[in-house]
């Protein structure tokens, strides 16, 4: 598993796999930081920061799992990565 640096509580690493690493590091930044902020916490029925969170693959949807920065129930994040504006080879 992959370690990225948190978004809050470090006594919680997030862990990633590599695969899912691999995708997510590849994504620019603002892009990353646009998916983080604003994750739509179901509970909250907001879009939310998403913290303390990881990755994995399911086939070809990165799956961010993590918490709410409002109410710190869980989260998660599909993200298609068809859709993702990636570094062209
Ligand atoms: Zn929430």
């Amino acid at each position: 598993m992959y370690k990225v640096p948190g978004c809050e509580n470090p006594k919680h690493p997030m862990h990633f796999t590599l695969e899912a690493a691999v995708i997510w590091t590849s994504v620019p930044q603002p892009v990353r930081e646009e998916i983080t902020l604003k994750t739509w916490c179901r509970h909250c029925e907001l879009p939310a920061p998403l913290c303390e969170y990881g990755g994995s693959m399911k086939g070809r949807v990165l799956v961010l799992k993590g918490k709410c920065g409002f109410c710190i129930r869980r989260i998660n994040q599909m993200i298609d990565t068809y859709l993702l504006p990636m570094p062209q080879n």
